[in-house]
This record gives C-alpha cells, structure tokens and sequence, in this order.
C-alpha cells in the first residue's frame, strides 16, 4: 500500500524515495536514488514486512540529492524507533540547528527534517500527545509529516497548513497522504483533510486528533497557492476543491483579463492544459493538443543542472506541425519560472509553422523564491525579478503575453483568505529565514 502512495505522488519528488515499515518488532528499509516506480522492485518490497509504513518521494530543496539524504529519516532510539516523512521547509532552521547542536547533537543528513528526530529524541516523554505539541510547538515553517513511533502512526500538519495533508481509511485501517489521488489507487475512502495545526495519534483503528497552540499573534492559514497552479495532481482533492476544477477555473478567469484572437487554444503538457480547457471554454474557441507529450520522461525542473533540463525540455514534447502551421494560437502555461523552458516552447511552436503565438499564464508572475518547499531558483533567476511583462514577452519572443492577476487568481479560490502567495507578492506570512540564499542555508 505504502508504494502504490509512492506511485501515485511520485510526482512530488522525482530524486529519491523511501519506506519504512514496522512489524510490531522491528523496523524493515528500502531506500532508492531515482523514482520509485523504476527502482523498487516486487523483491525488496516483499522484505518490507509489517502492518505499518510510512513513505516519500524526494524533490529537494534543502540537502544536497544524495544516498544520506531520502526519507523517510530512521533512528533507532531508547525511546524506540523513529521515523519521520517531511514536506515543507522549516524557517527557523539556523536557530534550532545551533540549539540542537549546543546540546550535542550530532546531524546525519542535511536535511531540516532531521530536525525532528532531534527534538523528539530530547523532549521528555510522557503523554503521547503532550510529548508530540512539546516538539512541534519549536518548530517553525512549513510541515506536513508522517511519523512512525512505535506502534503509533502520526500525522501532523503545521498550524498555517502550508502543504496539504489528507486522511484515508481502507477497512478498518488509516491511511495519511499528501494528495487524496493516492487513495484512490489503493481504494481507500478519502475521509478529510488534516486541519492546519492538527496533529492525528493513530494505533490500531484508533484516531485521535489533538490540536497545536493558536500561534501568537495568530497567523492566519497560508495554503501554498502553487499545489494548485503546477504542484499537485489535477485528481487530487486539496485545500477543500479538486485541483482540476480550480486550473480550468485559473483559464476562464484569464480568458476574462487577457482574451486573444486566435484560431484555436493549445495548453503546454502536461500542466497548462487544464487551464487552457478553462480559457477555450470561455472565449468560446476550439482547444487543440498541439503538442503531444512523450510519457517515457518525468518532470523537467527536478533535474538539478541545467545541461538535463534542457535536454529533458526536447526530449518530452513535440509539437503537431500538421495543426500548428499557418495557423494563431493561444498558448497556455501555467506558470514561468526561469522563463528558458517556454522560450524552446515557443520557438519549436514557431518552427512547427505558427503565424501568430500569443501565450498567456495562468498565474502572476513569479517574483520572490519559496521558504516553503517549493523549489524556485534564487530570485536573480527568476526572469520576472527583473524583467517587465513585455521584456519577457521579447525574451520568449511571442507576439503577445499576459498573466493571470493576484486578484484574479484568488478570487476562483473557495477559501481565497487563506493562501499563501508570497511568490508572487514577496510578503511572507511568516518570518523568513535570515539567510535566504537555499545553497548557503543548506551549507
Ligand atoms: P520556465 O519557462 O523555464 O520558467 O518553465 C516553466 C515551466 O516549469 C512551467 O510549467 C512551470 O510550472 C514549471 N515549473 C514548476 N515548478 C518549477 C520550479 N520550481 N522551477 C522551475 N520550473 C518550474
């Protein structure tokens, strides 16, 4: 079950994967650079023996993407064993790494997840539940974990709910995972989201939720808005809507700001098509595949140098001349970053024949990196830093650019009060870490 979850997210982390499973008595491992779906095969999973597990898929955005560094992190301990599965980034991670250090702790990875084994190894432990508010209470940022304690499977999420966490049951079982779409493949019911700050103590087919402290002053929700623009999979029901609706919402929303006239709409495969159905439907146009999409190859940007981005780029899609030629189109992305992926877009487009290529984005620019967990390259990367709207535009060379506003984009939103769009407005809901450079804070 913990690798079909494995299956279905793999698309959150495309470096490295892990699980962990328990048998009452000990504690079994697989670990792998690479996806998941290619390196695990039925052998090793057969060794993972046991009625319980926690999994995860790595996309690294602190910790180098090395063997040391996949999840899920496992110590052995008098407290017993701890394993930990971590999404998000923490933001007082200098602060608690000096602390931790001081006290003479000695780290194994270079991830800020490990964190968590620290605090939990030092906290004093009584009471299940009080143990656990003790630790998360230091913590600051985003998480939304899976913990092995012995025979307890905990999930918590932090109290501004950067990244989601659902609940799932299948007989008489639990399941926690990132996105609803992993229990679908494993049938299990979905039953709800984790709420920001919930922590959920699960033993045999026992739940109990106990909630974090309010923090003061409060903070409000801060759901990462990307999850629904790129991240998250469009079959996944998150942060209370079903990520597809809410891309094809994004598209009629930005056929409202920046209407085209064009023969037809085509979206970039795989994440633009959505809003693309969205913006066609709309503006009352066809909506074409223009570009077919070769599925021998996974996401581009989790690639870490720039020579495989590139060659990734090619390799993945090819645009239909026999549609393209002669022809003016709408061309929907869901978001730029470097700018450099839709610049080869757009010129394979024009070399497939285009007249006219118009492109629009279903999200504002991107203008300040992430503390959160999402892998932005630092800010003088991001074309949007430093280039205007039209100097991107003459950058991708297209006849006509437009993006989706901050406005626009929240009001689609069912819960539009509590997103975090800090990448796009460079206001962080909370503080940010001192040392914002991601490979200096690594280091
Ligand atoms: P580019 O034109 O090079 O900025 O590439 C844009 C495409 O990469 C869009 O589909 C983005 O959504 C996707 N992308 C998503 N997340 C990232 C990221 N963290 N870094 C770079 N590109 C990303």
């Amino acid at each position: 079950m913990a690798f079909l979850g494995l299956y279905a997210l793999q698309h959150r982390g495309e470096e490295a994967a892990g699980i962990v499973s328990y048998d009452g008595r000990d504690t079994h491992v697989l670990k792998k650079v690479g996806l998941a779906v290619d390196n695990f095969d039925e052998e090793n999973i057969r060794k993972l023996t046991g009625h319980m597990a926690i999994a995860h898929t790595r996309y690294s955005t602190t910790g180098s993407p090395n063997m040391k560094n996949i999840q899920p992190i496992l110590v052995t301990h008098r407290k017993g064993h701890i394993a930990v599965a971590h999404n998000g980034n923490l933001t007082n991670t200098d602060e608690l790494y000096a602390k931790l250090e001081n006290e003479g702790s000695i780290f194994q990875t270079s991830m800020d997840s490990e964190i968590f084994v620290h605090l939990l190894a030092k906290t004093p432990n009584g009471d299940m539940a009080q143990w656990l508010i003790k630790v998360f209470t230091q913590v600051k940022g985003a998480y939304s974990l899976v913990l092995l304690l012995k025979d307890y499977l905990i999930g918590a999420r932090d109290p501004q709910g950067f990244r989601p966490l659902c609940l799932g049951k299948l007989g008489d079982g639990y399941i926690l995972a990132s996105e609803s779409c992993a229990f679908d493949l494993m049938k299990a019911e979905f039953v709800r989201e984790i709420e920001p700050g919930e922590i959920v103590i699960i033993k045999g087919n026992q739940l109990e939720s106990v909630y974090l402290p309010k923090p003061q002053p409060a903070a409000h929700h801060a759901y990462c808005i990307f999850e629904n623009i790129y991240f998250a999979r469009p079959d996944s029901r998150i942060f209370g809507d079903n990520i597809y609706q809410v891309r094809k919402r994004l598209g009629a929303q930005l056929a409202i700001e920046h209407p085209a006239k064009a023969d037809f709409v085509m979206g970039i495969p795989d994440s633009g098509l959505y809003a693309a159905l969205g913006y066609a439907e709309e503006l009352k146009l066809p909506c074409e595949m223009g570009i077919v999409r070769n599925h021998y190859i996974g996401r581009t940007f989790i690639q870490p140098t720039q020579f495989l981005r590139e060659f990734r780029v090619r390799v993945k899609l090819n645009p239909i001349r026999d549609v393209i030629r002669g022809k003016s189109v709408v061309v929907i992305e869901d978001s730029i970053v470097r700018g450099t992926t839709s610049r080869s877009r757009i010129d394979e487009i024009r070399e497939a024949g285009a007249k006219e290529i118009h492109m629009r984005i279903s999200c504002p620019p991107i203008v300040s990196p992430c503390f959160y967990g999402i892998d932005f390259p630092s800010t003088g990367e991001l074309i949007a830093h430093n280039k205007t709207v039209k100097e991107i535009a003459d950058f991708i060379k297209v006849d006509s650019l437009g993006f989706l506003s901050l406005e626009g984009m929240l009001s689609v939103m069912k819960d539009k009060g509590s997103f975090c769009s800090a990448c796009f407005t460079g206001k962080y809901p909370t503080q940010i870490p001192k040392n914002t450079d991601k490979l200096k804070l690594e280091l």
